[in-house]
């Protein structure tokens, strides 16, 4: 667990945010991050329920006091590995998620909860920024192939999960470009474009294809998928 009896003696410290008037001049995020060792100080507030609602709260079941432990132990690579175990994308999440698990978090029935968003986020970006996000090709190809249908955030993970299992997965988009709502709907002062251009990277090279400008049941139809 965190730091015992942690969550008496830290207070919460949330997300920092850029002063409106100065980011009111470009669209660049406007959340800031903390330097990691305060963020271990706040992942030593998580009581490591017996019962952790914040599982509850969180509709992907992540490992929310495991990770939180391991940032306040500073085994980040440790972390990461649990967070990716239930997440593939938590530099989506940890940015743009509104966080029900925060809501549910048992501290905060009676205190601040814990900042488990910006933990999530910060985990990620320290995974990335030490290289420790790579390419997992499978080991070995079924010889099934797998159309995936949209390339938002829930066709990229359905198409990363079967790709890894080693079937060979074409996604179809529509639209021009490839990340469904990440790209054309959420802006970019949530996200910045360059994380989902990173993750579409270490997907290619793990080998799932990418087909935009192909409508379903217009230019292929549901029957030509089943054939080819
Ligand atoms: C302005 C805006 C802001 C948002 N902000 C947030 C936020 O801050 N936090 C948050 O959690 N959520 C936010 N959301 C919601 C979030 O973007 C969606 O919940 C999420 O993108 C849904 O993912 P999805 O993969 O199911 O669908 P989508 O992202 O919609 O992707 C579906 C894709 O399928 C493609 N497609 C559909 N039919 C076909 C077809 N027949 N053939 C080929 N391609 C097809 C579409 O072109 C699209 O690219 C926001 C949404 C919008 C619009
Ligand atoms: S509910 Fe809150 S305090 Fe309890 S394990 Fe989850 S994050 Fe930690």
């Amino acid at each position: 667990m965190g730091k015992l009896g942690g969550f008496l003696q830290i207070e919460r410290h949330g997300i920092p945010q850029r002063d409106p008037a100065e980011r009111a001049h470009d669209y660049r995020e406007f959340m800031l991050t903390r330097p990691v060792a305060e963020l271990q100080e706040q992942g030593a507030r998580c009581m490591d329920c017996g019962v952790p609602f914040c599982h509850n709260g969180c509709p992907l079941g992540n490992l929310i006091p495991e990770w939180n432990d391991l940032g306040w132990r500073d085994d980040w690579p440790g972390a990461i590995e649990r967070l990716h175990a239930t997440n593939n994308f938590p530099e989506f999440t940890g940015r743009l998620c509104p966080a029900p698990c925060e809501t549910a978090c048992v501290l905060g029935i009676n205190a601040e909860p814990v900042t488990i968003k910006q933990i999530e986020v910060s985990i990620i970006d320290t995974a990335w920024d030490s290289g420790w996000v790579v390419p997992q090709p499978p080991a070995r190809l079924t010889g099934r192939t797998v159309a995936v249908v949209g390339s938002g955030p829930a066709g990229l993970a359905a198409a990363q999960q079967l790709t890894r299992a080693g079937h060979t997965v074409v996604v179809l988009e529509r639209a021009d470009r490839i990340g469904g709502l990440l790209r054309y709907g959420i802006p970019e002062f949530k996200m910045e474009k360059i994380h989902l251009d990173l993750r579409l990277a270490q997907m290619r090279d793990e080998g799932t294809k990418f087909r935009p400008g192909v409508s379903v049941g217009v230019d292929v139809t549901g029957h030509d998928l089943r054939i080819t």
